[in-house]
């Protein structure tokens, strides 16, 4: 509500700066972008209608300049980026970005970078949180339970909603563990994911991914299955990361040099990991905590912005005054 007071003022942005003003890099990341509801993905908040899209690209083009990944490699101390400098993101493979923000951020002039995982590509197979949606959606929550008992150690686990399974269990288990867990939940549920992947289409081909490039995306490693990184063993970074960022070079033709955490977490991001990322010809790494980035940030540490905001005035609200409360909130905690 004060957010959208302070948007109606003539100086809205500078009075935003007062609640910090060494905000430098805005990066925003989006999903799926979509009109209608679909199973794969009721109980995640991931979509946002084309319309919605549009009218997010006339505010950001209205207010900010939009720029390329290159452009914050080359001016990483900040001060070569132009005022209100923004980066537009995609995560997850979904054919909906190929199909709808593309074309439209072609049309408003605004590059983008989009994080994938090749696990999904050419539709073989679902996305660990898409197959529980829609299991959870088709036959309800006993069934994740079933498959979440069939799991050693969580014999007696009862969860009671989708984001437990995706804020609790999938964090704390293992790669095996998770792999024990869908099988069980294939097996319940007696879906034929093969069939199902097929005939949703939810994500790219590997034509689309190539493709992305003339619309001027840069493509990105979100790890290959789409897992919680926080426990992966070195051997797991292989089959996870530097198996991701192969196959995703070698559809799409180009370099693959930056890293979005999937969950966005920076429990995700263990010491660990950074230096794998580092080793393996990664030069930026996102996170999705919606923190400000400071004023010469950590290029293995770059925050965004999760939104599937409505109006400018939540949008404004969004980047310019809830990032900054948290990044004091933060400081205030580490101090
Ligand atoms: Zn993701």
């Amino acid at each position: 509500m004060a957010a959208d007071a302070v948007w109606r003022m003539p100086a809205s942005f500078r009075i935003a700066r007062i609640l910090g003003d060494s905000y430098s890099l805005r990066c925003l990341v989006f999903h799926d972008i979509s009109a209608t509801r679909s199973p794969f993905m009721n109980g995640i908040s991931v979509s946002i209608t084309p319309k919605k899209f549009e009218a997010a690209l006339r505010f950001l083009t209205a207010y900010y300049a939009p720029v390329h990944l290159q452009d914050v490699l080359t001016n990483c101390d900040g001060r070569g980026l132009p005022p209100r400098a923004m980066l537009i993101t995609f995560d997850d493979a979904y054919a909906s970005v190929a199909q709808w923000a593309a074309p439209l951020c072609q049309q408003f002039g605004v590059p983008a970078l989009f994080f994938v995982n090749a696990a999904f590509l050419d539709n073989q197979r679902l996305a660990p949180d898409n197959l529980v949606c829609y299991v959870a959606t088709l036959l309800g929550m006993e069934t994740i339970n079933a498959a979440v008992r069939a799991v050693p150690g969580y014999e007696t686990l009862e969860l009671c909603s989708l984001a437990e399974v995706f804020g609790a269990f999938f964090p704390a288990i293992s790669l095996d563990e998770r792999e024990l867990f869908l099988d069980a939940l294939r097996q319940f549920s007696g879906i034929n994911e093969t069939r199902v992947a097929n005939e949703a289409q939810l994500y790219l081909t590997s034509r689309q991914l190539r493709d992305l490039s003339s619309f001027d995306f840069e493509i990105g490693n979100h790890t290959y299955t789409h897992t919680h990184c926080r426990s992966l063993s070195q051997q797991d970074f292989v089959s996870e990361v530097d198996r991701n960022k192969t196959e995703l070079e070698a559809v799409s033709g180009t370099k693959i040099r930056s890293f979005s955490q999937p969950y966005g977490s920076s429990k995700d991001l263990t010491p660990e990991l950074k230096e794998h990322l580092e080793r393996s010809g990664h030069k930026a790494v996102f996170l999705s905590e919606s923190v400000a980035n400071p004023r010469r940030p950590d290029l293995l540490h770059l925050d965004r912005i999760s939104t599937c905001a409505e109006t400018d005035a939540a949008l404004f609200s969004e980047i310019e005054i809830l990032p900054r409360l948290r990044a004091t909130r933060n400081r205030l905690l580490t101090t």
